[in-house]
């Protein structure tokens, strides 16, 4: 199945995409077993106004993820998966706008498959974390990459209101092992690279996240961003698609 969220009579409601329609859900997917609960209503896809598809209660980021991509910033994959947090507050939606802050000088995009979590795990096994697992989307792990080596810690580096663009959709049947991973500038390839070629997998990110804190249903971990970053310039468009999870596509501007 595949999910959005979605402003529905003027509230946001999950909802089912088939087809050219949305089918708003009275729940969150994961909170009803088995089939998701309907309302009845169906929306036209092609007016709706659709949100960030989840509502995390934290963002982790695995950084270095990609051993072409660790090289090209003079970095080693290092031996433990290599975790950070972005604010719920860098959340955009599909359609939205990366904001360039006049604090930085150079801002990358980092196209990442994003795995959202579906049930409430801690200290889980690989195992266990590959159950917890409801599908994935599509997010840039947009990074002041001049920041990020000037301030110690990464918090605003990775942290800027708009820095995490998500969604369009969660795709839930999708077997993330050996996915095609692609950003484009203004139309043009600039990152590609296979799920199969990150240094930790998806069970083995979950379950190590898990070790240190509760992950709850709607929790996002953004997988790490393979070579090909570069910086982005006002009135760029930049695309992420991933083989059969979706595109999420944002617009670039400077903060005014
Ligand atoms: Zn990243």
């Amino acid at each position: 199945m595949r999910v959005v969220r979605l402003s529905h009579e003027g509230s946001p409601a999950y909802g089912l995409v088939e087809g050219e329609s949305i089918l708003p859900l009275a729940a969150a997917p994961w909170e009803t077993a088995g089939e998701p609960k309907r309302t009845g209503a169906a929306v036209d896809r092609r007016s709706a106004t659709l949100l960030v598809p989840v509502v995390p209660t934290k963002i982790l980021c695995i950084g270095r993820n990609y051993r072409a991509h660790a090289a090209e910033l003079g970095h080693e994959v290092p031996e433990k998966p290599l975790v950070f947090l972005k604010p719920a507050s860098s959340l955009r939606p599909h359609k939205g706008t990366v904001l360039l802050p006049p604090e930085s000088s150079r801002v990358d995009y980092e196209g990442e498959l994003t795995v959202v979590i579906g049930e409430r795990i801690r200290r889980a096994s690989r195992e266990e974390a590959a159950r917890a697992v409801f599908g994935y989307t599509c997010a840039l792990d947009i990074t002041a990459r001049d920041l990020q080596k000037t301030d110690g810690q990464w918090w605003r580096a990775k942290g800027f209101d708009t820095f995490c663009p998500l969604g369009p959709a969660v795709e839930t049947d999708v077997d993330s092992s050996d996915l095609l991973v692609e950003t484009f500038v203004d139309g043009a390839v600039r990152q590609s690279g296979r799920t199969s070629l990150m240094a930790f997998d998806v069970p083995t990110i979950v379950a190590w996240a898990s070790h240190a804190m509760t992950l709850e249903p709607g929790d996002v971990i953004l997988t790490g961003t393979p070579e090909g970053v570069a910086p982005l310039l006002p009135g760029q468009t930049v695309e992420v698609r991933i083989g059969g999870v979706g595109t999420l596509s944002v617009r670039v501007e400077k903060e005014a």
